[in-house]
């Protein structure tokens, strides 16, 4: 496909035109007003995208992906948060998706991949333990072999979405006498097994993101396991490839610019001072963002391999969208606090003051998910600096 600068303005146009016209008013309310979708209204929107080919555009085509280049993904993503679309649920489709790709069986491919791409099916990620997050190799949930099963036992934790999900994909620890890494696989559990619990903590957002996911016993079959025993924590790395120049977040930064401009028309302060400084000074970290990300993605589509040197663009990016919401919340002022839509003013502040905080809110893990960004300054002072951390 060729990906002029022309040929994506068009596509832009087409992805705009079609979420305006598909996506649910409901879906779009709940967005604009910082709240939770249902799993209900989420799998009505994977419905709506899987129908054009649009929920796995970034799989190959033999799963039902559309093998678009890393910049027409770029576009996609951007159009879908300016006009107010969910964030889809990166566990299921950048995740476990590539990941049963490259290393399922083809008994797994064929149970999951289809599921996945059509949009009915949702995983969470069980790797975080209470004493296992950054050191992650510390985790102890134990499974044990037992004829054709694994019996798994031991307690997950910032498991998300775990209420809403039918399947985890976990790392559980089946040896203990080798190194950690060296005793860990990758197991594929169904979250309707006897034994498992799943106990929502809801957030200061008022979000009910956060699982703790506890582990009694469940039996899993030994052919729910991906790659060979004791090989999981290659294939838990492996999968944070997968995702990587997402981790830019552009498109959701520049949800984040658009809301902030109308929070400023609205309430009139665009033109001052104090606003436009901030503004301007954000608006520069996301040009240099995106032209970084921009020249990532053009090193991949050469062919080239790229290093952890990307990390960079999870810190940025993940840092930007909070520094985005903070203008946001500082914008509106005290206000921003109200999180019902009970404490509106006359005024119009409304749908703003009320999403204000919530999204700030929730944006404060970005900077701890997928790793954290002192353990990503970690890896870059190791990797390229030459650093002992
Ligand atoms: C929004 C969100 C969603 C999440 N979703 C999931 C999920 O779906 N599934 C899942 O398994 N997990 C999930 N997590 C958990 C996430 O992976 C962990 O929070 C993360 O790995 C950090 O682990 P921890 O919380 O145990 O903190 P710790 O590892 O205890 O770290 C505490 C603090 O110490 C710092 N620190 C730790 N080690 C070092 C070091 N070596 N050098 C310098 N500083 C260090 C950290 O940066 C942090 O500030 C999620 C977390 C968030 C915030």
């Amino acid at each position: 496909m060729d990906d002029t600068e022309e040929n994506l303005d068009v596509f832009r146009d087409e992805v705009a035109h079609f979420v305006r016209e598909h996506l649910p008013e409901d879906l779009r309310q709940t967005v604009r007003g910082g709240r939770q979708p249902s799993r209900d209204q989420m799998l009505r929107w994977h419905a709506e995208l899987a129908r054009v080919g649009w929920l796995v555009p970034h799989w190959a085509p033999e799963w039902g992906g559309q093998g678009w280049s890393a910049r027409r993904l770029l576009a996609f993503d951007e159009v879908m948060c300016l006009n107010d679309a969910p964030e889809l649920n990166s566990v299921t489709f950048d995740m476990i998706g590539p990941v049963l790709a490259r290393y399922g069986t083809p008994a797994q491919q064929a149970a999951y991949l289809p599921a996945i791409a059509s949009g009915g099916q949702w995983w969470c990620q069980g790797y975080s333990e209470p004493n296992a997050g950054s050191d992650l190799a510390a985790l102890r949930t134990r499974a044990v072999r037992e004829g054709d099963d694994y019996v798994v036992t031991g307690s997950k934790i910032w498991t998300s979405y775990a209420q809403y999900a039918d399947m985890m994909f976990c790392l559980v620890r089946t040896d203990t006498e080798v190194r950690p890494q060296a005793g860990i696989s990758f197991l594929l559990v169904d979250m309707r097994s006897p034994g498992i619990s799943v106990r929502p903590i809801r957030g200061i957002h008022g979000w009910d993101v956060f699982c703790e996911v506890f582990l009694d016993g469940v039996r899993v079959p030994v052919d729910q396991r991906v790659g060979q025993e004791n090989a999981g924590w290659g294939i838990a790395k492996s999968l944070l490839e997968f995702e990587r120049l997402k981790l830019a977040r552009i498109g959701e930064n520049k949800r984040r610019r658009q809301r902030a401009l109308r929070a400023a028309f609205r309430l009139g302060v665009h033109d001052t001072p104090a606003f436009r400084q901030r503004f301007a000074a954000l608006q520069c970290r996301l040009l240099a963002l995106e032209a970084m990300a921009l020249g990532f993605i053009d090193r991949v589509q050469a062919g080239e391999t790229i290093g952890p040197e990307v990390s960079m663009l999870k810190m940025r990016g993940s840092r930007l969208v909070q520094l985005w919401e903070e203008l946001i919340v500082d914008t509106i002022g005290t206000e921003a606090l109200c999180q019902s839509s009970d404490a509106m003013v006359p005024g119009g502040r409304g749908d703003f003051a009320e999403a204000a905080s919530s999204c700030r809110f929730l944006t404060r893990g970005y900077t701890i998910a997928g790793g954290s960004t002192e353990v990503q300054h970690n890896v870059l002072a190791r990797h390229l600096l030459g650093g002992r951390a």
